[in-house]
């Protein structure tokens, strides 16, 4: 568990920045707000808002989560309104991806349990999944078996929803409801969840939000950053956060559900901009499977907007990223 850390900045003009750092759904929440209000209070209620959804919904460790629920055979539990709407988007992803997408992969992820192995590891104790292991978890894993029905939803032959690929974005797309409906003179903000960010308002002097995109085979540096105005949502998928590397191969944990192994395409990582949360957060995983030119045919599909940099650090960006994007070294 990280430290909280916790600091104040009074900026001109009673305009205050509040900075909040902490833990939610297995990774780092920053928070960044500014306004003359009660922006410590705002920050608070963000960090709840986080806690609660991943406890109360969508946690597939918890298994008294709605999700976890629904793992475990309970076909009674009831499903809240966001969360049913969020499994239908889902589905019709995984459909327009023709699988590369897929939240139904519970069996396969909690089979490679990459995501423990958080920051990379070198580990010949690392349990390499069998093939036989991998086609046993593939049968139980398939978008089809996942049936919405009316408000109520039923998992069928076994199969466990994941929803490692869209919890973050889900929380933001939560997180500017709740900015938006706020009375307490906050007026702009940055908040990250792992690799998916939110801008929200302004800051002082109306300049745009930088967004820093990090460089895979150095990820202390940025390959650019995104230049944001307003309220948008930034997620990154990359095969440098959570991996194992064993006799030099590196299994990260964003895994092709067509082959049951971590996925192939020829990219290191996919960041997708979109004005919803979910979007941005599913977008990015399914295009990091699919690779670039059926990435793109995605991303397109679903008005995001969407960078990749590939194996040999090349950028491919699509024609309405280019306006919002800026060369690290180009930069002042
Ligand atoms: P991160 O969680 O690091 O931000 P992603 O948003 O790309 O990265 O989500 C990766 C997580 O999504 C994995 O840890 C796993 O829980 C789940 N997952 C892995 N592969 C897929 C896939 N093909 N479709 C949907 N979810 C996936
Ligand atoms: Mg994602």
């Amino acid at each position: 568990m990280l430290p909280v850390f916790f600091c104040l900045f009074f900026c001109g003009c009673n305009v205050r920045e509040v900075n909040r750092t902490d833990t939610g759904m297995g990774t780092v929440l920053h928070i960044r707000l500014y306004g003359q209000g009660d922006c410590d209070g705002v920050s608070g209620e963000i960090l709840e808002l986080v806690r609660e959804m991943e406890s109360e919904e969508i946690s597939w460790r918890d298994e008294n989560s709605v999700i976890g629920r629904l793992n475990n055979g309970h076909q009674d539990a009831e499903v809240p309104d966001l969360l049913y709407e969020s499994l239908v988007t889902c589905k019709k992803l995984s459909e327009d991806s023709k699988g590369a997408f897929d939240i139904t992969v519970g069996k396969l992820s909690g089979l490679w349990n990459i995501d423990s192995y958080s920051g990379g590891r070198t580990d010949m104790d690392f349990p390499l999944p069998t093939a036989g292991q991998i086609q046993e978890a593939m049968l139980n894993c398939g978008y089809q078996k996942l049936i919405l029905g009316e408000k109520n939803v039923l998992l069928e032959g076994g199969i466990r929803l994941d929803l490692g690929a869209i919890g973050k974005g889900m929380a933001l797309d939560r997180i500017q409801t709740l900015l938006e409906e706020q009375h307490d003179g906050v007026s702009g903000g940055v908040i990250s969840l792992g690799g998916s960010i939110l801008t929200w308002g302004t800051k002082q002097g109306e300049l745009p939000w930088q967004i820093g995109i990090v460089d895979p085979s150095d990820t202390t540096s940025y390959v650019g950053t995104l230049s944001l105005s307003g309220a948008w949502c930034v997620s990154t998928s990359g095969d440098y956060e959570r991996y194992v590397e064993v006799d030099g191969v590196r299994y990260h944990h964003i895994l092709d559900p067509r082959t049951g192994y971590p996925a192939n395409s020829g990219v290191r990582s996919v960041t997708v901009l979109s004005k919803s949360g979910l979007l941005s957060d599913a977008l990015s995983t399914a295009c990091f499977v699919l690779g670039i030119e059926d990435g793109m045919k995605l991303a397109e599909k679903y008005n995001a907007e969407i960078l990749f940099v590939d194996e040999r650090g090349e950028l491919h960006l699509s024609e309405g990223m280019k306006p919002y994007f800026c060369l690290w070294n180009e930069k002042e």
